[in-house]
């Protein structure tokens, strides 16, 4: 943990704790950049970010990669501002890009039950990728209802609701550095 994520702790009193600190998350990132990298070097991958989460891990992310992509951007809403999935997966806004016969990496900040994932592959494959791989920064493995092949993995976490790095609580605490935990 850095001097910064403690500084963060000790001005949000809601905050329990950090569980990733911000320099290990760079680390993670860089390491994925490059596994990513290693796997496409012929092609220029489209990285779907799904928003609002995975925003600040994209663009964390595409400067870790050393081979052309391009990048676009979806958003779903399914928890509607509380902490719990509904299960009901909304398109809030649709991809730009015509996908046919492109490789496409969809990169989501966390995977929980799975639900928001495998409806955007079931979706996104109707219009013929060449592929559709999954690239998630943390992994609920414990909280899963569906299953899903997340192929880049950052951090496997416990079942617990974590903030930070663009993900939130009611709009709140997308701005840390680090993933962190809210006081129960
Ligand atoms: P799933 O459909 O896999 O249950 O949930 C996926 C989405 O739920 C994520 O993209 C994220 O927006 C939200 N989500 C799941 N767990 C958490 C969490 O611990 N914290 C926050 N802020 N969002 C979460």
């Amino acid at each position: 943990m850095t001097y910064d994520d403690q500084d963060y702790l000790r001005r949000l009193p809601l905050l329990d704790r950090v569980l990733i600190g911000s320099e290990e998350l760079s680390l993670r990132v860089q390491q994925l950049g490059n596994e990513i990298g290693r796997d496409y070097p012929d092609s220029t991958p489209l990285l779907v970010c799904i928003l609002k989460g995975a925003y600040v891990f994209l663009a964390d992310l595409a400067r870790c990669l050393s081979v052309d992509h391009e990048v676009d951007f979806m958003a779903v809403s399914s928890y509607e501002g509380g902490t719990q999935s509904t299960g009901v997966v909304k398109i809030v806004k649709d991809l730009r890009a015509n996908i046919t016969n492109r490789d496409v990496i969809l990169v989501e900040d966390i995977v929980d039950s799975g639900l928001t994932l495998s409806y955007l592959i079931d979706l996104l494959a109707t219009r013929s990728p060449r592929s559709i791989r999954v690239c998630a920064l943390l992994d609920k493995t414990a909280a899963r209802e569906k299953d899903v092949r997340v192929d880049y993995r950052g951090f496997e976490i416990p079942k617990e609701f974590v903030v930070g790095y663009g993900l939130d609580y009611d709009e709140k605490y997308r701005n840390l550095p680090f993933i962190g935990v809210l006081k129960p």
